[in-house]
């Protein structure tokens, strides 16, 4: 028993080490607790916490099943000597509100984990919870399967994560020749004894496509199982990737005051490059436990599907898809907006299982007007068409002297855009990836000589702002690949079940 369940129904409670161990709810839903925002966390005493300290108030709050020791534990594996910053997530000001405001505006750098990307707040955490979840009652010992398919970051900062994680293997999948270079070079070049990456003949949708067919398959499942091998998922609709990102809402709030930008209870705007919907997501969830938010900005690329729902209160899916600079917003079925449904809606499970019905029958939904405006008195947002990603990235160097990365130019250009929420006493624009991960881009947004090659790229970018790649970047083009393998779509089942062998 405990207290997870999923967004469609409350038939199967469950706790949150299955809640992990499982990712996805039995039908189709995610996993939620009614228990969120009952407890909450102590914002006056925030400033004098650390990174960690937080982390373990936040993982203890949401993760109930959990000893104490667990936790602590796991936040010491994941954020100890693998972040290139004492912070963690550092929060650095910019000279000039992006809106000409006198709000004062912060960046939250969530890049300095081992993949220079955010994600890795989450993958560094998710392997250490999920090796504490033991099994299932009545079931053997089992090793579990990670199984992704990625576009280019997920699949990179999941293989830094569970790659010689005890109890685990994970094997990963990219549309070949369809990540960047840096992307490629990152995930074949991947060190440890338990993980896979191969290339599938395909595009990213075939890939995911195929990997939800291996998660279907009864009889591989049987014979996994025969091994003693389960498969789970390392994608953002698992829990345990969810919480981790609740703590540096409020990391970000004890930097403000611990450098007196704002006082015990001030409220601060956050905005959020988003895809998937759960990195905002959990900052809807550091609100229910407490912390002062005065909106959440949604930003999103020329793929914007969530700010016309916004909007409207109609979802549509059914819509061109655009490959852009950011290609980690680039993303039609945006998943973790199902659990800010259910919580918005109070809990109605009921008619969170309809609107997915009709997503999944018609391609659309339509939420009712209620619900319409409880979203709109927490969020807002905005999107930018590839010409503004590219001038968001320029403005921002003209005029703080700062470099960002494509997708957090979406929210840049939102907070252009937008004028400062009603209250807020900060704005907080959360930065996904360094802007060495997408070196192309950036070089040619601030009008540099761009070179065909990422490496060379980097070098013009380092010279032109007088910024440092991190150094597993710079470094990627001499370590050995280790993974060339390409398969065709229908052999990618065989490919899984050949590396669980070996696991
Ligand atoms: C995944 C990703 C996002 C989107 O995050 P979601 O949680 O899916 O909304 C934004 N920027 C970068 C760089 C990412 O890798």
């Amino acid at each position: 028993m405990g207290t997870y369940h999923s967004t469609r129904s409350r038939t199967l409670a469950c706790s949150s080490k299955d809640a992990i161990r499982r990712g996805l709810a039995p039908d189709g839903g995610l996993f939620v607790s009614d228990e969120l925002g009952e407890k909450k966390l102590d914002v006056a005493g925030l400033a004098d916490l650390s990174y960690h300290q937080i982390a373990r108030t936040v993982l203890g709050l949401l993760l109930d099943d959990y000893t104490d020791a667990e936790v602590a534990a796991c936040v010491d594996e994941a954020y100890t000597g693998t972040f290139a910053s004492p912070e963690v997530t550092p929060l650095v000001g910019l000279d000039h509100a992006p809106d000409g405001g006198d709000v004062p505006t912060y960046v939250l750098e969530l890049f300095h984990g081992p993949t220079s990307a955010f994600k890795d707040v989450a993958l560094q955490m998710l392997p250490r919870l999920m090796a504490r979840t033991g099994t299932a009652e009545g079931e053997a010992a089992q090793k579990i399967m990670i199984v992704t398919a990625t576009s280019g970051d997920t699949g990179k900062a999941a293989l830094a994560g569970f790659a010689d994680a005890p109890g685990t293997g994970i094997t990963v999948f990219y549309p070949e020749g369809k990540v960047s270079r840096v992307q490629e070079l990152q995930m074949s070049t991947q060190e440890g004894g338990n993980v896979a990456v191969c290339g599938v003949r395909g595009n990213f949708d075939d890939a995911q496509s195929a990997v939800k067919r291996i998660f279907g398959d009864r009889e591989l499942a049987k014979r996994l199982a025969e091994r003693g091998v389960v498969l789970s998922s390392a994608n953002s609709i698992n829990v345990g990737r969810l919480v981790p990102q609740v703590v540096y809402y409020f990391a970000a709030y004890a930097q403000l005051l611990r450098s007196g930008a704002i006082q015990p209870g001030d409220a601060v705007e956050f905005c959020v490059p988003t895809g998937n919907f759960g990195d905002i997501l959990a900052g809807y969830y550091a609100q229910r436990l407490g912390l002062p938010v005065a909106r959440l900005d949604v930003a999103s690329d020329r793929n914007n599907v969530l700010i016309d729902f916004l909007k409207t209160g109609a979802y549509d899916r059914r819509r061109e898809f655009f490959t852009t600079t950011s290609p980690s917003m680039d993303i039609l079925i945006s998943s973790n907006l199902e659990r800010m449904l259910y919580y918005v809606s109070g809990g109605d499970e009921a008619l969170v299982a309809s609107l997915m019905a009709d997503l999944s029958n018609e391609g659309c939904y339509q939420v009712p007007e209620e619900l319409h405006q409880g979203i709109r008195a927490l969020f807002d947002g905005g999107w930018a068409s590839e010409e503004q990603v590219a001038s968001a990235i320029k403005h921002c160097w003209d005029e703080n002297g700062y470099v960002i990365d494509p997708h957090t130019a979406c929210g840049f250009h939102v907070l252009e855009e937008l004028s400062a929420a009603e209250g807020a006493r900060a704005r907080v624009l959360l930065s996904t990836a360094s802007p060495y991960k997408f070196p192309r881009a950036v070089a040619g947004a601030l009008g540099l000589d761009a070179p065909a090659d990422d490496f060379a790229c980097m070098d013009v970018l380092a010279r032109a702002t007088g910024t440092v790649p991190p150094r597993q970047l710079a470094e990627l083009s001499e370590k050995p690949v280790r993974f060339a393998d390409v398969e065709d779509i229908d052999q990618l089942g065989a490919y899984v079940e050949q590396a669980a062998a070996r696991l």
